[in-house]
């Protein structure tokens, strides 16, 4: 059946200023890591993508291996695009990126100029777009220049591929060292990309967030929910279809005992503030407003609507901190 977007979706959704730039981003992003593959119905991706849109996420995000196999994420977006939201490119945030094992040689990975500018040319015809929004370093690439990398992603956004750039995943070391570059270029980063969740605090440790602050960069977080950890569906047992059941990115061992109990902790607090844990574990990743987006996996349009319900309630108390901290350890 034909879509017809929610005429109030920009009532649904908060959206933030993405560090020094002009650009907004949704409190709550999608992404199309999983679920989006030849593995999965087509319109199961065309009801969650439809969902988020109708609760006002504009952003949707990509990456070139994303599947299985690699580059069918893309090419499904590319058909929702096509067919249900034909006419509404410019109220879209679409970003993909490149730097992880894409084709056959020594050209089909990590951060050289050959494989970034040939990775774009390709996610582009996928997805059926004239240039992607933001275009992402996936990760840093300890065997190439780095000036060469950032080379690249200029290139991209003076040839007209990109609007903007970003990196995924690279410490606070190589953050800066890439801004700085990117800055001689004229082509600012945009957004930085790291993982980031109550069980998961790394950028805290490294110092990756009081950096993006200082250097006047944008977050979105990737896996806010730990892959579906911080929600309730894993306290009894593993169910059928989850993704710890599939044995790919969430390996069950994570769901130790010592993890559980830290999980149904988290719980308690959530439903003592009226929350899912899935809502608390987004509020927490935004709080105080130095992430610019929690970016959010689903395998149902179900999970999109519980998710966006985060909003509702983003401000935590001094209190409810510190008790989140008791529990929200790596
Ligand atoms: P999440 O931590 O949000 O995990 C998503 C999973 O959690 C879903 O697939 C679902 O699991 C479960 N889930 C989501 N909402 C609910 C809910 N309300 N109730 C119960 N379960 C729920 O994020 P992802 O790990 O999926 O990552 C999100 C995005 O981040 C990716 O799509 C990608 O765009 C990006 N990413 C980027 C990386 C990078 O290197 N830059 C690496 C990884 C991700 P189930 O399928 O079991 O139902």
């Amino acid at each position: 059946m034909r879509y017809t977007p929610n005429p109030d979706r920009y009532q649904q959704m908060v959206y933030h200023k993405c560090g020094n730039s002009g650009l907004k981003l949704p409190a709550i992003s999608l992404g199309l890591w999983h679920n989006f593959g030849d593995d999965k119905p087509h319109n199961i991706k065309q009801q969650i993508c439809r969902t988020a849109f109708d609760l006002g996420i504009t952003h949707f995000d990509l990456a070139n291996n994303y599947g299985p196999p690699p580059g069918t994420a893309e090419q499904a977006f590319g058909r929702i695009l096509k067919e249900d939201f034909a006419g509404l490119r410019d109220e879209l945030l679409i970003s993909t990126k490149a730097g992880y094992d894409m084709w056959p040689g020594p050209y089909g990975e990590w951060g050289s100029k050959k494989y970034l500018i040939a990775s774009c040319d390709q996610s582009l015809k996928r997805m059926g777009l004239d240039y992607v929004d933001i275009f992402y370093s996936h990760r840093f690439d300890p065997n190439t220049p780095l000036e060469e990398t950032m080379r690249a992603l200029d290139q991209i956004v003076r040839s007209g591929k990109a609007l903007y750039v970003g990196l995924s995943s690279y410490n606070s070391r190589r953050t800066k060292e890439a801004v700085a570059i990117l800055n001689d270029l004229g082509t600012p980063c945009l957004i930085h990309q790291p993982s980031y969740s109550m069980l998961n605090r790394w950028v805290e440790d490294d110092g990756l967030i009081d950096a993006l602050d200082e250097l006047g960069v944008g977050s979105i977080v990737f896996s806010p929910l730990a892959q579906g950890m911080l929600t309730t569906k894993y306290l009894n047992d593993i169910p059928e279809g989850s993704r710890a059941s599939q044995h790919k990115s969430l390996n069950p061992n994570f769901l130790s005992n010592e993890n559980l109990e830290k999980i149904r902790s988290l719980n308690s607090i959530a439903e003592s503030r009226g929350q899912t844990l899935a809502q608390m574990a987004i509020a927490w990743v935004l709080k105080k407003g130095r992430i610019t987006s929690a970016l959010i996996g689903a395998s149902k349009p179900e999970q999109v609507i519980d998710c966006v319900g985060a909003i509702n309630n983003l401000d935590f108390t001094d209190a409810e901190l510190v008790e989140i901290d008791h529990f929200a350890t790596d």
